[in-house]
């Protein structure tokens, strides 16, 4: 028995849903217990307190745009946890820029430090993507080869990162069902035998005249079967 010897200021009863949320803990600290590896280890997760290991795998991508004379190296390197495991999991772990154009510098080291950093944090970082890919330069933006618009050289870094992601895993790739796939690759390989000639000296893979797609940012977007449909992600206004 206990005996209350000061006096009670404040008491309350146990509700069902005190229990209920003491069982959610419980379950959660099985959880966490179920995760240490049978070999005692425990899973490591990406967290900014995770050391920087000797060495890293990087893959580097070059981005040439026409507003600039010189080309830009993005390197992303990623990180393998719990390699070996059940828990192996690839995560990109930093970023670097490297140019020869210096106009920027300042702003290019710390966005490049802003962006590692997110990447340390762990978790979803699929925001990042979209933030970047959303950035319009305010002297207009520019078309890349194969006909996809950039809004800004920072965009272009934001579809660089996503392709990354995408394969490494950690991002998912745009799904088109097999239907839609079927009847747009149809519908280029007729638009393709019908232009011919003139595509030969075209940098688009797309029709000529197609227009610029919202969802993609490609000029693909044309008319078919009396719908606006986009020939290269199959966006379209009919669903
Ligand atoms: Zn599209």
């Amino acid at each position: 028995m206990i005996k209350i010897e000061k006096h009670i200021a404040k008491y309350r009863v146990e509700k069902p849903a005190d229990v209920a949320e003491a069982a959610a803990r419980a379950a959660e600290r099985k959880a966490d217990a179920a995760e240490i590896r049978r070999d005692g280890g425990k899973v490591i997760r990406l967290t900014e307190k995770l050391e920087r290991p000797e060495v890293l795998i990087g893959s580097t991508y070059k981005i040439k745009t026409p507003v600039s004379d010189h080309a830009m190296y993005v390197t992303i390197n990623d990180i393998i946890l719990n390699e070996g495991t059940e828990h192996e999991q690839r995560r990109p772990f930093e970023v670097f820029i490297n140019s020869k154009n210096l106009d920027h510098f300042q702003w290019i080291v710390a966005l490049t430090r802003i962006i590692s950093a997110v990447f340390r944090k762990g978790g979803d970082i699929s925001f990042l993507v979209d933030e970047l890919k959303s950035v319009f330069d305010p002297r207009g933006g520019y078309w890349q080869p194969g006909g996809r618009f950039m809004p800004s050289i920072i965009a272009e870094l934001g579809y660089v990162i996503e392709k990354h992601l995408q394969t490494i895993g950690v991002m998912p790739r745009p799904e088109m069902d097999e239907h839609r796939a079927a009847m747009i690759k149809q519908k280029k390989e007729e638009y393709d035998a019908r232009n011919k000639q003139q595509d030969a000296f075209s940098r688009s893979h797309f029709p000529e005249g197609a227009q610029l797609c919202p969802k993609c940012s490609t000029a693909a977007v044309i008319m078919m079967d009396g719908c606006m449909t986009c020939l290269s992600c199959g966006d379209s206004k009919c669903g």
